[in-house]
């Protein structure tokens, strides 16, 4: 097999980079290395378009997108708009504000925010998009291949022998017998099947985060359900469920069709006995308001579950291999992070790629920058998330809080590659550590019991 029409490989190989995976990681890598001028071929294993979860992007996403030239394309798309997000609160709806933030009379009310209030580099709009995973996901495979990377679609990637550190063989189904394809470099962008990370037996499931999500997509909600403030019916809604670490997505896919989900913890969704359709109403009825306007909508796609979802892997680089995207690591998605941190993984790990193709060496030192930047960026989203899940109140007192919302809007908006530790989070963990250490704290109570370990925080 060899790249036709794509520049041709050195030392024997069919092609520069073999990219596992046509996600918004693999085709974003497959996008910058054809660009840089190399032969690179992306496996993927389904014929798109197909479903996928994780709709709703941070800004982060737009400078990636930017450099690649994909985003007239998304533009184009016609995808709904996603200017901010909000917060509701599991308590009720006493105190929502129609601009959304005022600080609740009871402490844990609603919050939202817009991301036009801090200036993000590289962010040339004050808006982000939801999509369609379907749609997206095909216009970026289509897009790394008008680029010049050769796209195999339905051919899965068995494994990868490494044997020959300096050309390893890639196993494809390809036909009725399997094939051998060999490259100089090995991006294992597989998503959560997590291909090479079973294979090398480096992923270590998260031994704290065990989540399940329902979801569907759903005709006619009224996205106001839950707030006073109409322009609000386009941002991402998390809302809080009066249920311990439990909480539902609303986002929207299209004007009218809009994709909701429950996640919780593996014990609550055990209880449910695999009947998908009582656990999501037995936990939407937990808001009436939004259980009601729920019930009110057709739902046009079938329930779906994702299970115990979060991991990491003890090593995301090695001789001529790097891993990306949620091949490499998945944290919960409550921030709505996964697509940004694959394509910025994509960025990353390709700018070490491309320099190790001009050095003629793929040996593992060649990765560390991208390690370096990938681990200090997912391990910020991490204990965000954290924190997020051990004291809510905190979080939403901090968005509303004018000292911090800067820095909280910068961790949302993604901006978490540069080298410095995010405020937020500092603040945020020094008090933290107050309310555990005091037992009278007026937010004592309400902390949660998912508390993350040492062990957890340094899964890579
Ligand atoms: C419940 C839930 C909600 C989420 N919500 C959000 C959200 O709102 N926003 C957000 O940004 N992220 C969200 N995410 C995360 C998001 O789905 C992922 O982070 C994102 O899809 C990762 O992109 P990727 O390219 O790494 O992997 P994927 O998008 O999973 O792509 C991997 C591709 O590899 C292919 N593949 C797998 N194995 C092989 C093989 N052996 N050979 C060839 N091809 C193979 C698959 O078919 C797939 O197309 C959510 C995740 C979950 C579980």
């Amino acid at each position: 097999m060899t790249g036709e029409g794509s520049p041709p490989a050195a030392g024997g190989a069919d092609f520069d980079v073999a990219v596992i995976g046509g996600g918004p990681g693999g085709s974003t890598a497959a996008s910058y290395l054809a660009k840089a001028g190399l032969s690179v071929a992306v496996f993927e294993a389904q014929t798109f378009p197909r479903e996928h979860v994780g709709e709703s992007l941070v800004p982060a996403t737009t400078p990636v997108l930017l450099e690649i030239g994909a985003m007239d394309k998304i533009e184009a798309a016609g995808f709904p708009r996603k200017y901010g997000a909000a917060w509701s609160a599991a308590t009720g709806n006493a105190g929502i504000s129609p601009l959304g933030f005022q600080v609740p009379d009871d402490g844990f009310g609603n919050a939202d925010l817009l991301f036009n209030e801090r200036v993000q580099p590289g962010v040339d709009r004050d808006y982000t998009f939801h999509v369609d995973r379907g749609r997206f996901d095909h216009i970026l495979l289509k897009h790394a291949e008008e680029l010049g990377a050769k796209v195999f679609s339905g051919v899965r990637v068995h494994g990868v022998d490494f044997t020959d550190r300096d050309l390893p063989a890639l196993d494809i189904g390809l036909g009725p017998a399997p094939s051998r394809v060999h490259a100089r470099m090995v991006v294992d962008a597989s998503g959560r099947s997590t291909l090479l990370g079973r294979q090398l037996k480096v992923k270590v499931p998260d031994p704290e985060f065990k989540q399940y999500a329902v979801h569907a997509w759903f005709d006619g909600l009224d996205r106001t359900a839950l707030t006073t403030d109409e322009r609000q019916a386009d941002y991402i809604f998390i809302h809080f469920l009066p249920l311990e670490d439990t909480w539902v997505w609303q986002i929207p896919i299209t004007d009218t069709i809009t994709s909701v989900g429950v996640v919780t913890q593996k014990a609550r969704f055990k209880e449910a006995k695999d009947d998908l359709e009582r656990f999501f109403w037995n936990s939407v009825a937990t808001r009436p308001r939004l259980s009601d306007a729920l019930r009110r909508t057709e739902r046009v796609r079938p329930f779906k579950s994702e299970g115990d979802y979060s991991y990491g892997m003890r090593k995301v680089a090695g001789d001529s291999m790097v891993l990306i995207g949620d091949a490499a690591r998945f944290v919960d998605p409550i921030f709505s992070s996964g697509v940004s941190v694959a394509m910025n993984s994509a960025r990353l790990a390709c700018a070490d790629i491309v320099a190790a193709a001009g050095a003629g060496d793929f040996r593992t030192h060649r990765f560390d920058t991208y390690v370096g930047k990938l681990r200090r960026a997912v391990s910020t989203w991490y204990e965000f998330i954290s924190i997020y899940y051990r004291l809510n109140i905190l979080f939403t007192a901090f968005v509303q809080d004018p000292r911090h919302r800067p820095d909280m809007l910068k961790l949302l908006q993604g901006d978490v590659y540069d080298d410095e530790e995010p405020k937020a989070l500092i603040a945020m963990r020094e008090f933290l550590a107050v309310v555990e250490a005091d037992p009278t704290h007026l937010w004592h109570d309400k902390l949660g019991n998912l508390r993350v370990s040492q062990e957890s925080r340094c899964l890579f």
